[in-house]
């Protein structure tokens, strides 16, 4: 059932963490608010919401050259555009495209697909896979956490009452090759399975850093540490096949997913090996062949 809420506009930032301190677990931001209608055509409860959708100083690209930073209130849709120049802008600009649809992705913002926690969350993975940082501000001032520790649980998240994420800050530096692979059933349905990939390649030819994200098979993103440490030290002439596969492996032992009405938990599994390995293969293929290199 539909239930009433309020409605406040917060005029600046500090007002809005002001607002939702005062209201405690009655208040909610509302960004997009693609999430939020869901939640509420639900039959959540949403007591007040605080409008900060209109917040211009939230809603900015900045980029530095080996760094970008993303305003929380950025729309998936301007994330659509991000200059194809290197590998990190051109993986999250191709991903923007394949979330939800152009109406929603025109409304929906990037700090709202973190902040909601979704274990299917689209920008999560990569985001982690790229090490970004999450900024937010609250009544005990300014921190910043890693993006895989904003999710706590499916919707739940680990920001304090009346905590704002006001930006994201990702590294893009050269030598990266970056790719997400997603599976769904059709195009419009949610991840089945994320499988993000990020591979620095030091100037010895070795991989210096390799960070692996999975969405949608556990509660919240998980980073496959294990296929991570598989693939430091190797030198990118001799990365064989097997390889990338025994790290797809070790990615899907890391998974925890579930059953339920859009597939089982073995199939995600084994789909994590395999869209873990692709993403792995695509990646040494552009750091063999100087592809997008910054
Ligand atoms: C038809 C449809 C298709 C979709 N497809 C996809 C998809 O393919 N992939 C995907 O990942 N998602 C998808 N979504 C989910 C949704 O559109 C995204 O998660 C979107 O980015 C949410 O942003 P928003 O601004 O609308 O969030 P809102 O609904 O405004 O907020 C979501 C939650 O985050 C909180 N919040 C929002 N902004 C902040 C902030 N700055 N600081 C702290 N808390 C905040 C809100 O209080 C709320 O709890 C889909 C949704 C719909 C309706």
């Amino acid at each position: 059932m539909r239930t009433r809420f309020d409605y406040q506009r917060a005029g600046t930032t500090s007002e809005a963490i002001e607002m939702l301190a005062d209201l405690g677990d009655e208040g909610y931001v509302l960004a997009g608010g693609t999430d939020l209608y869901l939640d509420w055509k639900n039959g959540k409860r949403l007591g007040t919401v605080v409008d900060v959708s209109h917040l211009a100083d939230l809603a900015f690209v900045e980029d530095g050259g080996e760094e970008i930073r993303i305003g929380s209130l950025t729309s998936l849709r301007t994330l659509e555009h991000l200059p194809h120049t290197d590998n990190v802008r051109r993986s999250l600009a191709s991903l923007a495209r394949v979330m939800c649809t152009p109406q929603t992705r025109t409304l929906g913002t990037v700090g709202g697909n973190i902040a909601n926690s979704s274990a299917a969350a689209d920008l999560p993975p990569l985001l982690a896979a790229l090490g970004a940082a999450v900024h937010l501000v609250g009544p005990a001032g300014r921190r910043v956490i890693a993006v895989e520790d904003v999710a706590a649980g499916p919707k739940r998240n680990n920001l304090a009452l009346a905590e704002l994420i006001t930006n994201v800050q990702i590294p893009a530096g050269p030598g990266v090759a970056t790719y997400v692979r997603r599976a769904t059933r059709t195009s419009l349905d949610i991840a089945l399975v994320i499988a993000a990939v990020s591979l620095t390649v030091g100037t010895d030819g070795r991989i210096a850093e390799a960070r692996i994200c999975l969405g949608s098979v556990g509660p919240r993103p998980i980073r496959a540490l294990d296929a991570e440490s598989a693939l430091v030290g190797e030198h990118l002439a001799d990365l064989a096949e097997d390889h990338l596969e025994a790290s797809g492996r070790l990615a899907a032992a890391a998974s925890s997913p579930i059953d339920d009405m859009r597939a089982s938990a073995a199939y995600r599994r084994y789909v994590t090996a395999v869209l873990t390995t692709r993403a792995l293969g695509d990646a040494v293929s552009d750091l063999r062949e100087g592809r997008w290199a910054a």
